[in-house]
């Protein structure tokens, strides 16, 4: 055997190993240059300073519903929509989940947080002041973000005489001076969009939503003899109840309760410093606003709005903002975030909305500035709820 052939033979033998090294390396260059979080979809933004859309700026979404033994399952579908960490709106009471979620949080690194909850319909109850009390101090040990108040208070939640427990119900102020003594915000809804109060039919705009869940409807009476509150009379009472609690942080779900009116929103932010907003499940309604004036908005208060979704993953399913009769397929995730990280980021015009079953229209972009888009995702969450991003290696 001459040399050259034993160089050519030992070449051919050590070949698949340096095409594997190459490849290695190559795969490790490219996850380099890939984006630092998540596997978002994305599609390129206007301008100098415009991030890759829905991908170059980590996300905290505050507002979600998990059950938590598809904690799992959850983080990764938002780390793979770029949502680094999500915060659980289904927390429990104590004995009632709290602890399940405080495990979940452990479990999952801290990307699963949780607001907890407390039980309105105690209210009667000579316990009630030591019930809140101990209820809260419990939250507050466990890890609990915050306080989450359902809707049920002002539409569902009664008292002995038959009537609707009030949200401004003075035997509730408890509730909200002790979240601000410890320190803990409150994550509330109330009232809900504006159609649900109306007569159903096919002049209402949310006629699928409603025809597929009629208990969703507040037009009328909720018994005999009781009619329901007007959205007016529960927004109302809402209002009364932020301004009645200066130092207690209140972040009303929904755009603050009041997506279809963002002039009675600003208003509110103006009188009252405590209250802040979310997004969840309103970019559909926000998104119908003239853009200029909305991009105007989220300018001026960026720092009292916080980005939420108010996904849900249940046992029997999804749900991405709301739903009809079915839930939301698995595929429909990326576009029901893709739709938002595009409303958020560009001047982007008629596009399809993230939860068509909310109303029959298209969204305008509102193509925020950068500094304002990281407050929005994750600085606000950030410095009110005290949650800390998860480094890229975690
Ligand atoms: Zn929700």
């Amino acid at each position: 055997m001459t040399r050259s052939t034993a160089i050519s033979r030992t070449y051919l033998r050590i070949l698949p190993w340096v095409l594997v090294l190459l490849a290695g390396s190559i795969a490790a260059f490219v996850a380099l240059r890939a984006p630092k979080h998540g596997t978002a979809p994305s599609a390129r933004a206007s301008g100098p300073d415009a991030p890759r859309v829905g991908t170059d700026i980590p996300k905290i979404d505050i507002h979600v519903h998990i059950a938590p033994r598809l904690a799992a399952r959850a983080v990764s579908l938002f780390r793979e929509n770029g949502i680094e960490v999500a915060v659980n709106a289904s927390g429990g009471a104590p004995s009632q989940g709290l602890e399940l979620s405080q495990e979940v949080a452990g479990q999952t690194g801290g990307r699963l947080l949780f607001w907890c909850n407390l039980s309105f319909a105690r209210v009667e109850d000579p316990e009630w002041p030591a019930y809140v009390a101990e209820t809260l101090e419990t939250c507050k040990r466990s890890g609990a973000r915050g306080l989450k108040i359902y809707k049920a208070l002002g539409l569902g939640v009664r008292t002995s005489d038959g009537n609707l427990l009030a949200i401004d119900d003075p035997r509730l102020d408890i509730v909200f001076d002790t979240c601000g003594s410890l320190g803990l915000p409150i994550l509330m809804h109330a009232g809900d969009p504006v159609a649900f109060f109306r007569a159903d039919g096919a002049q209402n705009e949310r006629h699928a939503e409603l025809a597929a869940h009629p208990e969703w409807s507040f037009f009328g009476e909720y018994s005999p003899g009781h009619a329901w509150p007007t959205w007016e009379q529960v927004f109302t009472q809402f209002e009364r109840r932020v301004l009645r609690h200066p130092h207690t942080t209140i972040i009303g779900t929904h755009f603050g309760n009041s997506p279809e009116d963002p002039r009675r929103v600003a208003s509110m932010l103006e009188r009252a410093p405590n209250y802040y907003l979310d997004t969840a499940a309103r970019v559909p309604e926000i998104g119908r606003q003239p853009a200029v004036p909305m991009h105007a908005f989220f300018v001026k208060w960026q720092d009292r709005i916080l980005f939420g979704s108010d996904t849900a993953v249940t046992p029997d399913g999804l749900v991405l903002g709301s739903r009809g009769e079915a839930y939301d397929p698995p595929a429909r995730v990326p576009e029901f975030f893709l739709a938002q990280w595009r409303y958020y980021e560009t001047d982007e015009r008629h596009l399809a909305s993230p939860t068509p079953i909310q109303g029959d229209w298209t969204i305008d972009g509102i193509g925020l500035p950068r500094v304002v888009l990281e407050k929005l995702y994750h600085g606000n969450a950030e410095r009110l709820l005290h949650i800390t991003l998860p480094t890229a290696t975690e």
